[in-house]
């Protein structure tokens, strides 16, 4: 069971315009949301600042989703000394730490899936995001072949083994409540089908056991699970019930302010 607070990030994918950025902004300050949990929101990168200056700044936070990490495979020794350059349609961590955007979602599946983005990749970007200072939430899960296969937890634990690797022995770098983990099976996500509550729990309580067993007792209990995977204002309470689910990673209803709200106050 983790000790942190409750959080909900709104991963607002590549959708918006100015126009429904500031209407979904203004629903989200309109809405009542209790204080015992924490907001990340994630417009596209264009449209942060935007968010930013909209947004209630006491209650929403924002995210980017993504940062750019350079780093050389066959040199594992090079470390990122500067991740600015020629990069040519890359944001950078150190960008994102000159604008003060507190927090970024890393690893999420469409990047892996559709942008192959690798285990080794995922755990750079997370590494470097902590150097710089960077709230990070980073995604894992599983896909339904290895899901069926019986694959679920070693793929998630390749996942997280190549992030503990990399953020272990960092200067600045560290776990704890800056580092949020989201499981997010990838048959769930925008698919309408989402895990069963016993479902998610499990691989949340895996995943406890997991940190205990290879970061440490005390960052197992710091760090906050969100689950993630078609979260509607439905099915939200009866997964908050569950004591390691500490938080959900919302898409679809995240572009929806009074599906939001609800899924926010989801765990009161
Ligand atoms: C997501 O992309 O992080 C996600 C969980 O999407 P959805 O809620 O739409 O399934």
């Amino acid at each position: 069971e983790g000790t942190g607070r409750f959080i909900v990030g709104g991963n607002w994918k590549c959708n918006g315009t100015i126009a429904s950025v500031a209407e979904l902004c203004e629903g989200l300050n309109a809405g009542e949301i209790a204080d015992n949990v924490d907001i990340v929101v994630a417009p596209p990168f264009l449209y942060i600042d935007q968010a930013v200056e909209a947004l209630d700044a006491k209650r929403f936070k924002v995210a980017a989703q993504n940062a750019w990490v350079e780093y050389t495979l066959q040199d594992p020794t090079h470390h990122y000394d500067s991740d600015t350059g020629a990069f040519t349609g890359e944001v950078s961590a150190e960008m994102l730490e000159d604008l003060d955007v507190p927090w970024v979602i890393l690893g999420h599946s469409e990047r892996r899936t559709l942008l192959g983005e690798d285990n080794v990749t995922v755990g750079k970007k997370v590494a470097h995001a902590r150097y710089h200072g960077l709230n990070v939430i980073v995604c894992v899960g599983e896909s339904l072949e290895e899901r069926e296969a019986g694959k679920t937890l070693e793929v998630i634990f390749a996942q997280l083994r190549a992030v503990a690797e990399e953020i272990d022995d960092r200067e600045h770098s560290s776990w704890g409540s800056q580092v949020v983990i989201a499981y997010e099976p990838i048959w769930a996500i925008g698919t309408g089908k989402v895990a069963t509550p016993e479902q998610a729990q499990e691989v949340h309580a895996a995943i406890r056991q997991w940190l205990v067993d290879n970061v440490s007792e005390e960052v197992s209990k710091a760090t906050r699970i969100q689950y993630g995977g078609s979260v509607n204002d439905g099915n939200c309470e009866d997964l908050a019930k569950y004591s390691d689910i500490d938080g959900f990673l919302v898409g679809g209803a995240s572009l929806d302010a009074e599906k939001f709200v609800r899924i926010c106050n989801s765990s009161v």
